[in-house]
This record gives C-alpha cells, structure tokens and sequence, in this order.
C-alpha cells in the first residue's frame, strides 16, 4: 500500500476518535446539569414551602392582635353593661356584645384553619429538606463520578493527540493540507473505504475502471463526488489494511 494512503488512514482513525472524545468533553457539562435537576427541584419546594410558612405565620401573628383587640373590645362592652339604663340603648349594647362575640368566633375559626396550615407546611418542610439532602448527596456522588470521567477523557485525548503529532510528521505537506480542507468540507470524514464499488462517504457508485484503480492503494485517489480520499480492503483478509 502506499505509504502516505496508509498514514492517512491512521490519521482519519485518530482524528475520528478525538472528535469523538471531544464531544463526550463537551457534552459533560449538560449532563452534569441534568443530573442536577432533581436536586434543583426538591430546592425549589423546599424555599417554596418555606415561604408560605412566612407568610401563615405572618397571618397567625395579625390573627392574634385583631383577636386580642376584640376581646379587649369585649371587656369594654361588658364593663358599660350596668352603667347603661335605658331600654333601648341596652338593646342595641346587647347586639353589639352579639356582633363582637361573633367576630371573635369567626376570627377564632379561621385562626385554626391557619394553625392546621401552619402544620401541614412544618410537615412538608421537614420531609421536603430529607429529600433535598438525599438528592444532594446522590448529585454530589455522580457529580464526583462524572468528573472523574472527564478527566479520564482527557487524558485520552492528550494521549490521542500525541499520537496524531507522530502521524502528521510522516505525511507530506501538500497532502496533509489537502486532507484538512477535506476534513472540514466533510465534516470529519476525509479518507474513507471504497467498498462493493461504491465510495462509504458518499455513496457513489465508483466507474470500474477508477475502482481498479483504488483496488491497488498504489495512490491517493479522490472520489469523484465527494473528493474524499479512497482506500480499499481486500475481502477475507481483515487487517490487511496495513500491508
Ligand atoms: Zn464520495
């Protein structure tokens, strides 16, 4: 095989693989904050939660006070009782201790409606917290996990591009750029193998003649559509590639 098709070949495999490493690298990021949502959302509930409880007790406290100022009003009211002498002006004293004693009923009520609410928040607060630290701890762990990860990934991709350097010091300048411009007219599949008389990046059907041609993998030759660089690798005999 030619000698430079074959370096070609080595370097489209490399480069393949970096390409491949450095979407994982880039898609590390996402899928740390994906991890992260369930924790996120449990957070989210919990200030939720303890939100509202501010405010039920800021409406617990107010309950008091106008309760307290009713029946402070409710002592007045009785006091005056024997101090009033007329009929009617008792009556209508009488309707106004009923009045009161109405409203302290109806704010007694809804006192306890408050009370019950104030409750059921302390309860969800208290379970909602158990699960922000257990999802915490679960997000920390495969964070952990996931950055070990990338940083194994890393590694291989400097590995990787050491590898590449030692490839591209043996292959010719003209060649080498030719092989870039295909790289990025390709979108990262610039030698490619010509199989059943077709070309595997564009799946042009490859005239017999030049299909000879490629067959021998005496010379780079470029497909006719898509440009890319063709190999060829004779049947049964996998790993023959290298010859
Ligand atoms: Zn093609």
């Amino acid at each position: 095989m030619n000698e430079q098709l074959n370096f070609l070949i080595e370097l489209q495999k490399l480069d393949s693989l970096i390409l491949q490493t450095r979407l994982k690298i880039d898609a590390a990021p996402s899928t740390i904050l994906s991890h992260e949502r369930p924790l996120k959302k449990a957070q989210e509930v919990y200030e939720n939660a303890k939100k509202e409880l501010q405010t039920l007790e800021k409406k617990k406290r107010d309950k008091e006070l106008k309760i307290a100022e009713l029946k402070e009003k409710m002592n007045k009211l009785k006091q005056r009782s024997s101090e009033i002498k007329d009929n009617k002006a008792y009556q209508a004293h009488l309707k106004e201790i009923q009045k009161v004693e109405k409203d302290i009923s109806d704010e007694e009520d809804e006192m306890l409606i408050i009370m019950e609410s104030i409750e059921a928040t302390e309860t969800l607060l208290k379970s909602q917290n158990e699960l922000v630290e257990k999802e915490r701890i679960g997000f920390e762990a495969v964070k952990d996990e996931l950055q070990r990860e990338i940083v194994r990934i890393e590694n291989e991709l400097k590995k990787l591009k050491e590898d590449r350097k030692k490839i591209t010091d043996k292959i010719e300048g003209d060649i080498y750029n030719q092989y870039m411009t295909l790289m990025k007219t390709t979108r990262g599949l610039a030698v490619v193998e010509a199989k059943n008389e077709t070309c595997q990046g564009c799946n042009l059907h490859i005239p017999p003649q030049s299909f000879v041609e490629i067959k021998s993998n005496q010379e780079i030759i470029n497909c006719p559509q898509c440009k890319r660089m063709l190999y060829y690798i004779k049947k049964n005999e996998p790993g023959n590639e290298n010859q």
